[in-house]
Order: structure tokens, then C-alpha cells, then sequence
């Protein structure tokens, strides 16, 4: 059946229409669009870049923006005319860029003025629209042209999205608009039956999977989404206080922060119903804290790729809470299976292996990668996730560590440890090679700012609790560590700094 992943939305929301409802808020600017504003505007835009600009069915338009309203009336316009949608972290540098434009080819570029820049000299078929324009503005409005109706089917090309490159090159994912309905009927199985719509505030960024996804599913349930363009603990209480949000949608950073800061402290939150993380490992301790600050407040946590375009994996209710640590149980219309990563046999439950997932979000490939294609989407139909997991007698995911970044020691359990602390904030562990064991690990911690926690005492609460071998054995104390746009620790970044220069300080 010819359905594009917009029209799936729209008809999922066609259960429970709020025409005026609110859809999206800038936290920042107070500007606000109501759903019927935004269905008129998303028809208007479509109408315009097919039949005055010129696009069509099968072209691909790069977007470099962070989280305006303008970019979820963007998609749901794109999407409609089946023009693949390439989204890019707008701190991306130009030399970035100009790879990912080789790696995607788009006719278009869609940025804001902050970032145009960065596209001067790309020459495209078409030229680039700047989103936070008056020349948008009157594209979203000008009277409806009425076209023809384009016929997207489900195994067009939907998006191309960018892995986060955490662990090397950055890859174009390819989906296909059945991955991404796939993706949003998994969740609105999962929805819960509310008297007034939820109001979502999310940091997540719409050029990764996470935020991609949420753009289509919140439309999809009516949500509200207050946006913010850039995370600060601060504003973003504030805005959960001023606009009522009732939902959260962060990665771990955010729930350090809230965890482990007083900033939250003399702001109503009382409409805080739930916290979504994922995209990152978070400690189990972390999320202790955070349960004990905020008991009212359910923590769900999902895991997912953008190859399985977002969750695969998620907790349901705090009743799973005796789960700490896991990442929940297989949603629905997934196959999972943990296999010896060397001999491919699947193991049985409680064993450590790499995950193995497959089910219809998986995506299509690899732009013009085809040996990273069929490296990473083996026989029948498999995605090798690259990651080391097990899975609990009770279908529950343990994610242990990441097999391309494995230390011998499991950086995350050195790190988890070390975030217990309640002097650090955050911390980061790698590998240092080491004439006699091969490896050590070394740690990067981020301190409470008052905090006098000397390097001795940290190798000394570590060394307590650790078998020796995993001691650590250096301390180098950061303001902050590097992370992606979905707060993934960027340890390629911190090998840089210690090999550069082997006594550094960041
Ligand atoms: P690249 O493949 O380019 O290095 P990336 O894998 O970081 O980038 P994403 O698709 O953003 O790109 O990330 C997917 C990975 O994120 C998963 O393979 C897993 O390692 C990690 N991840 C996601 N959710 C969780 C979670 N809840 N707990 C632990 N790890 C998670």
C-alpha cells in the first residue's frame, strides 16, 4: 500500500484530533505552532518546494539545523513528496559537511542563517533556503497551490541519517519510510491512554535517529513538544515549570545533571510525569540517585542504533525498576539473539556475546558502502549491533560495553563506579598501553565544583572496590568531557589528548 511515513502519522493522530492543541514550542522565543497550524503549513511548504522550486519524488535535501519548529513542518513536508531527508549536526565542520554531501548527493540545502555559511562554497542543483527567514516564512504560508498527489510507497528511501561516528567514520544510514512507520507503530502500541495530551520537552537533536523519530511520534499521539536549541539545566527547568511539561526526552548528561546538581531545586516540577533516556549508557547508581531526587518521576530507559532506527530495546514502568542497569525488554516485532562474535553461534541467556537484532526498522544499507553494508546486516536478515550484552533469564538487556572500544578492563563498569561517587560528576576511563600488562586504565574526571577529591583518593576508592588488575592508574581531573550531540563519550577524542601529549591536562 503506497503510505509515506508522514501520512502514517497524520493518520495515527486522525484517533484523536486536538486541532488546536498545541504541537511545537520554542522555549527560547515563545513562538508556538497549534497542530491545525501545522498540518496547513506542512501542506503549504510541500505545495511549494514541488511546484514552485522544483523538487520531486526521489531527491535528496540536506538539512543543517538544530531544533527549530521549522524542521518537524520541514520532514512532515518532505516526507509527503518521498524527497530524501539528509539531517546534519549543524556544529559540523565544513569539511564534514562536504563528505557528507559527496557520501548523500542532494539537490538541496536547507540551513539556518548561522550556518549557511558552512554551504557557501557547495554548489547544489537548487539554491539553499535558510529556515529562520521571512523567505520560509511566507513558503509555509503563502496561499496552497494544489498538486497533484505524489505516490510515496513504503519501500521508498525515507532518510539518510548519520550514525554519531563515535567509534570512526561516520556512516549515512540509509531508512525507508516502512522502517520509520514501522518505528512509530512499535511505540504507539506502547502508548499510554491520557485525558490531555502529553507535553514532551526534548534536548534530543532532529538529525539523530532519536529526535528524527520523536518528530514523526509525537504528531502521531498529538504530543505537545517544547524545543530547546541547546541544553541548559537551568532554562530547561524553567521551561518545564512555565509550560507544564509533563515528559522528558533526554540523554544520560541530562539525568547526571538533574541527579547530581541542586540547579533543580525551587522549581515546580509537580507536572513531571516521566523522563525517557537513551542513546547512551547511563550507570545504575545514576539512575538511583536520580529515582531517589525525583520518585514521582517514572525513568524509562530505551536502547537502540540509528541502523535500527531508534529503540529496539525499553524499560515499560518504574515496577522495572528492580532492573537497574538494564536497558528493558525487545519491543515488539523485534527478533534479539546474543552470539559469539568470532564464530557467529548464538549463546544462551546470561551469556556475554554481541547483540544480534532483526525486524522490519532495520535499515536498507550503508550509502555507497556496500563492504560496511554487508558486514554490519549479515545472512537473513541480522543487524550486528557491535555492541557486548547479555541478556537476563527474563528477556532483560544488559548493554556491557561496546566491542569496537573494548578495553580489557570494561570502561563502563570502571566508569559507573566512578560516577558513584558523590564528589564526581562525570568521568571517563580508556586504555594507556603498558609495557607489562599491555593495558591500564586510565581515568578523566569531572569533580563537584567545591570538591577537594585529590588523584590518591580516587585510585584508592577504585582500588577498593576493584579486583588490582582494574586499579586505576592515573587521574586527570577535566572541566568537561567530550561527548556527541546525544551525549556519547567521545573517547577517541580523550586518546587524542593523552597520546599528543602523555602528561596533559585538558
Ligand atoms: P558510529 O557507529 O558511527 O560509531 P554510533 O554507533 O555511536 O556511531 P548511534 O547509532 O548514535 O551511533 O549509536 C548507537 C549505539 O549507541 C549503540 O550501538 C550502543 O552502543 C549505544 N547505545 C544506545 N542506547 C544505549 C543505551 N540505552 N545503553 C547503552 N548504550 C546505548
Amino acid at each position: 500500500i503506497p503510505l509515506s511515513a508522514s501520512d502514517y502519522a497524520y493518520s495515527l493522530r486522525a484517533n484523536s484530533p486536538l486541532p488546536d492543541s498545541l504541537a511545537l514550542i520554542n522555549s527560547s522565543t515563545g513562538q508556538r505552532v497549534s497542530y491545525s497550524e501545522f498540518t496547513r503549513k506542512t501542506q503549504t511548504l510541500a505545495s511549494y518546494l514541488h511546484s514552485v522550486i522544483g523538487l520531486s519524488k526521489g531527491d535528496v535535501a540536506f538539512v543543517l539545523s538544530p531544533n527549530l519548529i521549522q524542521v518537524p513542518i520541514l520532514y512532515f513536508s518532505l516526507l509527503s513528496l518521498g524527497i530524501v531527508i539528509s539531517p546534519a549536526n549543524p556544529l559540523s565542520t565544513e569539511s564534514e559537511i562536504s563528505s557528507l554531501i559527496q557520501l548523500c548527493n542532494p539537490v538541496i540545502a536547507f540551513s539556518t542563517s548561522s550556518s549557511a555559511h558552512k554551504l557557501s562554497n557547495i554548489s547544489l542543483r537548487f539554491k539553499t533556503i535558510v529556515l529562520d527567514s521571512p523567505e520560509f516564512d511566507s513558503m509555509m504560508t503563502s496561499p496552497v497551490i494544489t498538486i497533484d498527489r505524489v505516490e510515496v510507497s513504503q519501500s521508498d528511501l525515507a532518510a539518510i541519517l548519520y550514525s554519531s561516528g563515535t567509534t570512526g567514520r561516520v556512516k549515512g544510514v540509509m531508512l525507508t519510510h516502512r522502517n520509520l512507520i514501522a518505528t512509530v507503530s512499535g511505540n504507539y502500541a506502547h502508548r499510554t491512554e491520557r485525558k490531555s495530551p502529553a507535553v514532551l520537552l526534548y534536548t534530543v537533536p532532529y538529525f539523530h535517529v532519536f529526535g528524527f523519530f520523536y518528530s514523526l511520534k509525537s504528531v502521531a499521539l498529538n504530543e505537545g513538544v517544547v524545543l530547546m536549541e541547546r541544553f541548559d539545566l537551568r532554562k530547561m527547568m524553567r521551561a518545564v515549570e512555565e509550560f507544564r511539561v509533563t515528559h522528558m526526552v533526554v540523554t544520560p548528561p541530562v539525568v547526571v545533571a538533574m541527579a547530581k546538581t541542586d540547579v533543580t531545586d525551587g522549581y515546580d516540577l509537580s507536572s513531571l510525569e516521566g523522563v525517557a533516556c537513551g542513546a547512551a549508557p547511563i550507570a545504575k547508581d545514576l539512575v538511583s540517585a536520580f529515582m531517589a531526587k525525583f520518585p514521582r518521576v517514572v525513568f524509562l530507559q530505551s536502547y537502540g542504533l540509528t541502523e535500527s532506527t531508534g529503540s529496539a530495546w525499553r524499560t515499560v514502568g518504574q515496577e522495572e525498576s528492580v532492573h537497574w542497569g538494564s536497558t528493558g525488554r525487545l519491543l515488539g516485532g523485534f527478533e534479539a539473539k546474543i552470539v559469539d562474535p568470532d564464530t557467529g553461534h548464538a549463546l544462551p541467556p546470561c551469556k556475554q556475546g554481541e547483540l544480534w537484532i532483526r525486524g522490519p526498522t532495520i535499515m536498507k544499507g550503508y550509502i555507497g558502502d556496500p563492504e560496511a553494508t554487508s558486514a554490519t546486516l549479515v545472512a537473513d536478515g541480522w543487524l550486528r549491533t557491535g555492541d557486548l550484552c547479555y541478556i537476563d533469564e527474563e528477556g532483560f538487556l544488559f548493554v556491557v560495553d561496546r566491542l569496537k572500544e573494548l578495553i580489557k578492563y570494561k570502561g563502563y563498569q570502571l566508569e559507573h563506579l566512578l560516577q558513584s561517587h558523590p564528589e564526581i560528576v562525570d568521568a571517563a576511563v580508556i586504555p594507556y598501553p603498558d609495557e607489562e600488562a599491555g593495558q591500564v586504565p586510565i581515568a578523566f574526571v569531572v569533580r563537584q565544583p567545591q570538591s577537594s577529591l585529590g588523584e590518591a583518593d580516587i585510585i584508592d576508592f577504585v582500588a577498593k572496590q576493584v579486583s588490582p588488575y582494574k586499579k586505576i592508574r592515573r587521574v586527570t581531573f577535566v572541566n568537561s568531557l567530550p561527548k556527541s550531540a546525544t551525549g556519547k563519550l567521545l573517547r577517541k577524542d580523550l586518546r587524542k589528548i593523552v597520546f599528543v601529549n602523555s602528561s596533559s591536562r585538558l
